[in-house]
């Protein structure tokens, strides 16, 4: 794994490659969020954005949602996917927020994992984005994204979120998530468009699998890294891009 300067290093790049990387789920309030957040899991940001504005009219605090019936909400965010449990999980999360945080949403790691449905990642979309706490979201792209680079060095989002928070100053820890989220949405696809990466001398993957296979080099596998950053792209547009 690289250490923390060149970490720094790298994540320069990115930002001047993705300039004012945020959230891109639309809200106004932590509350909003909150829920958009939870919507999120198996789906995309537009498709949310497309359910989130009627379902804030009719639902406008955590007392109202508090109150709704899986049968009202259900067909509200069916489009979001998974729509059973997602209400399920947002009734019963808003109210545990009436009950132990009279409606509000508490500025806090612990007590955010406290509400059902509530995981790390989705904490930290609130925190960082919402309530001014600093926190650094570990989502799938981001997994994929820093075990390429060789920024992280783990399957485990928790132990991602620890080796990322160890080398950028805390400031910076919710831009470095949305970056990276962007660049695993752009770039650093699963299978990756390498040729307009803006870090691609200082990525591990690219080093040892994508421009080993360009030299007709069978890949090799970095130390440690999670079998999900090193899927095969032997072939693929990615590589007969960096050919070019
Ligand atoms: S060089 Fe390729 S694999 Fe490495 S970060 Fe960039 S797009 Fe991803």
């Amino acid at each position: 794994m690289k250490p923390a300067r060149e970490t720094l290093e790298v994540l320069d790049k990115l930002e001047s490659q993705h300039p004012g990387a945020d959230t891109e789920l639309h809200y106004k309030t932590p509350f909003q969020l909150l829920v958009a957040t939870i919507l999120s899991a198996q789906s995309t940001d537009a498709r949310v954005n497309m359910v989130t504005p009627a379902l804030f009219k009719r639902y406008r605090d955590a007392r109202a949602l508090a109150k709704a019936t899986p049968a009202a909400l259900e067909p509200q965010i069916h489009s979001t996917g998974f729509f059973r449990a997602k209400a399920r999980a947002l009734i019963r999360m808003a109210q545990a927020l009436v009950k132990q945080h009279g409606g509000e949403v508490p500025a806090s790691m612990d007590a955010l994992v406290e509400l059902p449905g509530v995981g790390r990642k989705t904490a930290n979309v609130v925190l960082g984005h919402a309530l001014g706490v600093p926190g650094l979201p570990v989502d799938r792209h981001v997994l994929r994204v820093a075990n390429r680079i060789g920024i992280a060095e783990s399957d485990d989002p928790v132990v991602v979120e620890q080796q990322l928070c160890a080398a950028v100053p805390k400031e910076r820890w919710t831009r470095t998530s949305d970056t990276l989220i962007l660049h695993g949405r752009r770039i650093c696809r699963p299978k990756p468009l390498c040729d307009q990466c803006a870090v691609r001398d200082e990525c591990d993957y690219f080093r040892l699998v994508v421009a080993r296979a360009r030299d007709g080099k069978a890949p090799k596998k970095p130390k440690k890294m999670p079998a999900k950053a090193a899927a095969p792209h032997r072939g693929s547009k990615s590589i007969r891009a960096a050919r070019r």
